[in-house]
């Protein structure tokens, strides 16, 4: 009842889609039965959450914020939402975002902008605004996002939360809307690494429906485990223990971060260099040693992303066609006119210009000069990526080269894509990144907007990022 009074005091702030009232408190009520009964509660049981209108939901509207699936109701929950769900958490209802998770802002959700708790008039960074606002706003304790080029990272750091992007392949797609299907992870968002922890750890494991979900993940001590639920909790309580007993007021020490020179050049603001290096002045404070590492081809991350992500968004996103689900042209002539019109009517601008540059590079004649390049220069970022993990075991760094921007102010969708610079590469490489909050800009504004810390980990460390962030907070 508390999460959906303040939900309806701040509707202005635009986080919601959809608010399940009845859903919510049934569910609630189902908590507090089994609380009353004796029986063993988890960590999450009773837990107010909402998803990312990305994720499909048996018997609540799901959208992807776009006109395209107005009105749609899918029979099926996605594998994460019937996992957390399996946790006790109790949904509240379903999240604003980007349309079909494409933009950094929530600017393009075809219903409505989500605005950042901090300033009203900035925007909550996208594509899981709504998730972010959520959280910030403390409409709820903890959210769903999806992270295909920094989604999850960059709304966590321009509204002052935690969110992590796990590992590709740590949670299962199945249900969740396809963007471009070798980026696309889903994640926990929350106040802090420790509420983050508790979710992904109930979000994740093998699903046999998503033919890329991992049925092994590597363990921080170089070990294989089966990929399932509580690998992470263990991991992190083993990590946690672990620096305790060393030495308790330096828990990160023998971590090697790395602080990569690409991610401080020209085009970072003033502000966030100042907290960023804030923070690793205080990694450091906590035991941390600082390494210098170069990952070369960041600034390359964005034409190869913009390229392989477009390319399969327009195959993934050419089943909507008026005929299965979904919206559908009123008056058309015939079959081919019903799918122009349809897709004409259904989808934003930025959906389209996507679909087109997608068709472009992925054409005859531009598929050897775009998109086959593009895939051999993201092989060659992940490789970069390994030569710095030689030296280093987590990376640091900005999650985006400025605060939040206020609301209309950038209409340039290329300027749009170069700020994407910090977290594209950990996307790329399909690589576990986190944005924990580090500080606030102070530089002249009327109020002060917060700045994230962004953590780069090997494949699976996510326990590892998660202990680096809690002891950081
Ligand atoms: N801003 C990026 C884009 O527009 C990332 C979006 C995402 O991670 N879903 O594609």
């Amino acid at each position: 009842q508390h999460a959906l009074d303040r939900i309806a005091a701040h509707a202005d702030l635009g986080a919601f889609l959809h608010v399940d009232a009845d859903g919510a408190l049934a569910a609630a009520a189902a908590a507090d039965a089994r609380r009353a009964a004796g029986q063993a509660l988890g960590p999450l049981d009773g837990v107010p959450i909402a998803h990312k209108d990305i994720f499909v939901t048996q018997g609540l509207p799901t959208t992807a914020a776009s006109k395209m699936l107005k009105g749609y109701q899918s029979p099926f929950d996605a594998t994460v939402v019937a996992q957390l769900k399996a946790a006790g958490v109790v949904n509240v209802g379903k999240l604003n975002c980007d349309e079909f998770a494409m933009g950094g802002a929530n600017e393009n959700s075809a219903y409505a902008k989500a605005r950042n708790p901090w300033d009203t008039g900035r925007i909550p960074g996208g594509s899981s605004g709504g998730s972010a606002v959520a959280v910030a706003a403390r409409l709820v304790s903890a959210t769903t996002g999806t992270d295909t080029g920094g989604s999850i990272r960059q709304p966590a750091a321009l509204t002052g939360i935690t969110g992590i992007k796990p590992t590709y392949g740590r949670c299962s797609r199945f249900g969740m809307i396809a963007f471009a299907s070798s980026l696309d992870q889903a994640g926990p968002m929350a106040r802090t690494a420790e509420d983050c922890a508790l979710m992904l750890d109930a979000m994740s494991g093998f699903d046999e429906r998503d033919a890329t979900s991992a049925e092994q993940v590597r363990l921080h001590d170089g070990t294989l485990a089966a990929n399932r639920p509580g690998v992470i909790g263990r991991e992190l309580a083993a990590l946690s223990l672990a620096a305790q007993l060393a030495d308790k007021a330096h828990p990160l020490a023998g971590l090697r971060v790395g602080v990569p020179k690409e991610f401080f050049g020209e085009g970072v603001s003033a502000d966030v260099l100042a907290a960023t290096r804030a923070a690793l002045a205080q990694l450091e404070a906590l035991g941390a040693t600082l390494v210098d590492v170069s990952l070369p081809r960041t600034e390359l991350s964005i034409p190869v992303y913009y390229i392989i992500a477009p390319a399969e968004a327009s195959s993934n996103l050419s089943r909507f066609d008026g005929v299965k689900f979904g919206h559908r042209a009123q008056k058309y002539s015939d079959l081919n006119d019903m799918y122009r019109k349809t897709r004409a009517e259904g989808f934003g601008p930025e959906v389209k210009r996507r679909i087109m540059i997608g068709a472009y590079v992925l054409s005859h004649g531009y598929y050897d000069a775009y998109y086959l390049q593009a895939q051999k220069l993201r092989r060659m970022i992940a490789d970069d990526f390994q030569a710095a993990f030689q030296v280093c075991d987590v990376i640091a760094g900005p999650v985006a080269p400025t605060v939040a921007r206020e609301i209309g102010s950038q209409t340039d969708p290329l300027q749009e894509y170069l700020a994407d610079i910090f977290t594209l590469p950990a996307s790329l490489a399909g690589l576990p990144g986190m944005s924990v909050p580090c500080g606030f800009s102070d530089s002249g504004l009327q109020r002060p907007l917060p700045i994230g810390l962004q953590l780069i980990g090997n494949y699976w460390q996510e326990a590892r990022l998660l202990h680096a962030g809690q002891a950081f907070q």
